[in-house]
């Protein structure tokens, strides 16, 4: 398991590639943020990457963040997000202890998802997840159902209509991702741009620079900041 100044070196370096990018695309660093994949790895990393600054944390599987958000109730202002397929029987864990979900690819998980924060007093920020690749293998709603996805999430008054998020089909040469990140950016315009779906949660340790370039609001980094993940079920 990493240690903390290793895990303090991997965030300045991860925290310079986002400046950097931003710098190279005329942005404001600040209009980018960074999530924290977790994913696979225990609870402890999770908390010396909260001693180190970080708040937010992105969590793919329900069990796994059940199981983490427990451990960590007392770490004041630390935000679960969750980014993994979400089955709808599994919407009550992660409705009690996230504050976003950026995975909602359907009419009935956005119903789901809201009726269970409803019952449980909260309300969570929801994203669409676009496969933009059109990826069998891939989560995520086609580009031609988002428009339903981002209406049925507007109507659940326990969610908020947060924005749009997609993991683009893998290239060895990141800049293969920028089509598809450009294909989220103008998917946004036509479902109401920015001023109805602020967010855009795209790149990943390989690609976030280019998703920086293209607009992206949140980058989503696991492994750059963790080191590899053993290879999960
Ligand atoms: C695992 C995961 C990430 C992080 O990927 P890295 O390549 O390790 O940075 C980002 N987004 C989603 C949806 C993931 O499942």
């Amino acid at each position: 398991m990493i240690d903390a100044e290793e895990l303090a070196a991997r965030l300045a370096a991860v925290q310079g590639r986002i400046a950097r990018a931003a710098a190279r695309a005329g942005r404001d660093v600040g209009s980018v943020s960074l999530l924290a994949v977790t994913k696979t790895w225990p609870a402890e990393v999770v908390r010396a990457a909260y001693d180190l600054g970080l708040r937010d944390f992105g969590e793919n599987y329900a069990g796994e963040l059940a199981d983490k958000a427990e451990a960590l109730l007392h770490l004041e202002g630390l935000r679960w997000h969750f980014i993994g397929h979400l089955q709808r029987n599994k919407a009550r864990s992660v409705a009690a202890v996230a504050a976003e979900v950026q995975s909602v690819d359907s009419v009935r998980l956005a119903e789901a998802l809201g009726a269970r924060a409803a019952e449980q007093g909260r309300t969570l920020g929801a994203w669409v997840q676009v496969n933009v690749g059109g990826e069998a293998q891939k989560s995520g709603c086609s580009p031609d159902e988002a428009a339903a996805v981002a209406s049925a999430v507007a109507s659940q008054p326990a969610l908020r209509l947060a924005g749009l998020m997609t993991v683009p089909p893998h290239t060895d040469d990141p800049a293969g991702a920028a089509p598809y990140f450009a294909a989220l950016v103008a998917l946004r315009e036509t479902l109401g741009g920015a001023a109805r779906l602020p967010g855009l949660s795209m790149g990943m340790t390989h690609d976030l620079e280019v998703a920086v370039a293209a607009g992206a609001t949140v980058v989503r980094v696991g492994s750059a900041l963790f080191g590899v993940r053993a290879a999960t079920a």
